[in-house]
C-alpha cells in the first residue's frame, strides 16, 4: 500500500503534502513524490528513491510557494525502485500520481509508441499520462480527456492529476483503490 495526497487552498501547500505523505508512511513505500503550481502557475516536480525526510530536505532547501499540489509515496509494481520510475509522472502538460495498477498498459503503452510518444520510465502510470496528454490535445478539455482515459484503462487507479492549462485546479479519479476528497471552506483535499 502506498499514498496520495493533494491539497488546494489558502495554506502552504508544499507543508501539507510533505506532512500528509509523513502521515502516510506506515503503509511502507519505496519512493516519495511531489508537484506543485508556484505563484506563476508553472508546475515544478520533485521525487526521490527512499524516505519522505530525503524528499522533504530537498524541498525545504529550495521551498516553492504554492498553493496547490500533489504527493505520493509509491510501492513499485511496474518497474525498478528508480527516480525515474517515481511519481509524479509528467507528460506535456499532465502532471500525474497513481496508486493502484493498470492491467492493459502494455497494449496502450504500445499504441501510443506507434504514434510516436517516448516513454522516460517503466511504469503502468507513465501509460496513462501519456494517454491523457494524447486525449487533451485530441479535445483541449482536461475533464473530457480523463473521461476517454478512464474509459480505454483496465485495473485499479486512485489518481490525482494537474494540468498546466488549469492552474490551481485537482483532478481525481479512483476505482477499486481508496481516494476520498475533503471539501472545506475556501480548501479542498484529496487523501488515499
Ligand atoms: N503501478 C504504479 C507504479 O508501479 C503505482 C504503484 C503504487 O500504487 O504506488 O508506479
Amino acid at each position: 500500500m502506498c499514498g496520495i495526497i493533494g491539497y488546494c487552498g489558502p495554506l502552504d501547500a508544499q507543508t501539507v503534502l510533505l506532512n500528509g505523505l509523513t502521515q502516510l508512511e506506515y503503509r511502507g513505500y519505496d519512493s516519495a513524490g511531489i508537484a506543485l503550481f508556484d505563484e506563476n502557475s508553472k508546475i515544478h516536480f520533485i521525487k526521490k528513491v527512499g524516505k519522505v525526510a530525503a524528499l522533504r530536505k530537498v524541498c525545504e532547501e529550495d521551498p516553492i510557494v504554492s498553493h496547490c499540489g500533489i504527493g505520493h509515496t509509491r510501492w513499485a509494481t511496474h518497474g525498478g525502485v528508480t527516480s525515474e520510475n517515481a511519481h509524479p509522472h509528467v507528460a506535456g502538460k499532465v502532471t500525474m500520481i497513481h496508486n493502484g495498477i493498470i492491467e492493459n498498459y502494455k497494449e496502450l503503452k504500445e499504441y501510443l509508441q506507434k504514434k510516436g510518444f517516448v516513454f522516460q520510465s517503466e511504469t503502468d502510470t507513465e501509460v496513462v499520462a501519456q494517454l491523457l496528454e494524447f486525449h487533451y490535445n485530441e479535445c483541449h478539455n482536461m475533464l473530457e480527456a480523463v473521461g476517454r482515459v478512464l474509459r480505454r484503462i483496465e485495473g485499479s487507479y486512485a489518481f490525482g492529476i494537474i494540468c498546466a492549462d488549469y492552474p490551481n485546479a485537482l483532478i481525481a479519479a479512483r476505482k477499486d483503490s481508496p481516494l476520498i476528497i475533503g471539501c472545506g471552506e475556501g480548501e479542498n483535499f484529496i487523501a488515499s
